[in-house]
């Protein structure tokens, strides 16, 4: 059996190259951030925007990680108890 020819084909292309220093980026999320943190003077308000709003995506992305570590932090502190409760 072969997967030669299932996977998704990948494009060569990047999604978004910055308006002044050239450099590709895979996404326009990854562009719009890096226009914003490289070259912040230079945006305009549309552009801005877009940055603000992509930031927060980030930022609501950290949170939801940082909350899942938690969760499994606290099952894996329960999961002790437990076995403790079970071996003891
Ligand atoms: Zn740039």
């Amino acid at each position: 059996m072969s997967y030669e020819g299932t996977m998704i084909p990948r494009s060569g292309s990047p999604a978004g190259r910055c308006d002044y220093c050239g450099h590709p980026f895979p996404t326009t999320d990854r562009l719009v951030l890096h226009k914003g943190l490289e070259h912040p003077q230079r945006l305009d308000d549309d552009e801005e925007d877009a940055f603000l709003s992509a930031r927060a995506d980030e930022e609501d992305e950290l949170r939801t990680l940082r909350l899942k570590a938690l969760g499994a932090l606290v099952l894996l502190y329960f999961g002790f108890l437990m076995l403790y409760a079970i071996v003891a």
